[in-house]
């Protein structure tokens, strides 16, 4: 029986470096979903295509093949679209796109393969509700806006990705509320997920809380 931990919560929580450090521990593979519905999104903002047209995105989306390489690389059709995915253009429109039907047909469907298949960590916003709901390991991360804000910054600024505090706090209420309210698979804690506030945790302290609940589970 493959295993899938599935790490779920709001924009900037500390999902996607807590899911990477814990993968490397476990020796699992790591998936980030996010980056997936950027692909989609940068996508269709390079080629011009108005994702408001089902028709013209259906077609696009049969034309996206997405591969995750070493590093945290991320390939579209066999460009390098790991830093496009991180622009601004990418996280002002990612929410829309993902709250599109068949969109979310399309990962989820792909996401669910590695899941069935592979022992994983997956970070997202509704592995635990929907991609995974199998899992008997699933976490809700939340933290603060401001931290939030702060940490975000301070991402970008290691990334040389140009940004101002006023934006990134725009742009993580604007995903937020988007990601929680939309009709399909919205972001939302299962009811069987265990909350974690990382905002005056380390990101040490995020992983072992995370570990001993892991761990606490196998004994069982
Ligand atoms: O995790 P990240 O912030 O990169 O995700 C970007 C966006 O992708 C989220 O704001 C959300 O709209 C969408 N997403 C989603 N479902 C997931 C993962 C991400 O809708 N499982």
């Amino acid at each position: 029986m493959v295993d899938c931990i599935a790490i779920d919560g709001v924009s900037s929580s500390g999902k996607s470096t807590v899911s990477k450090i814990i993968a490397k521990k476990l020796n699992y593979m790591y998936l980030d979903t996010g980056a997936m519905y950027r692909v989609v999104t940068a996508y269709c903002l390079k080629n011009k295509i108005d994702f408001y047209d089902i028709k013209k995105l259906q077609q696009a989306i049969a034309n996206i093949n997405i591969e995750f390489k070493k590093n945290s690389l991320v390939y579209c059709n066999g460009k390098n679209f790991t830093n496009i995915i991180r622009e601004k253009e990418v996280c002002d429109k990612v929410s829309i796109v993902s709250s599109i039907q068949i969109v979310r047909e399309f990962l989820v469907k792909k996401q669910k393969e590695i899941a069935y298949k592979f022992d994983v960590v997956m970070d997202g916003r509704d592995i635990g509700t929907n991609v995974a709901p199998f899992s008997k390991n699933k976490f809700f991360l939340v933290c603060d806006l401001s931290e939030r804000v702060k940490r975000r910054y301070k991402e970008n600024l290691q990334k040389n990705i140009k940004c101002c505090l006023k934006d990134i706090e725009q742009n993580l209420k604007e995903r937020d509320f988007i990601d929680q309210t939309r009709k399909i698979n919205p972001l939302k804690k299962a009811l069987d997920a265990i909350e974690i506030d990382t905002t005056f945790l380390t990101i040490e302290e995020v992983v072992n809380l995370i570990l001993d609940e892991i761990n606490k589970k196998r004994a069982k």
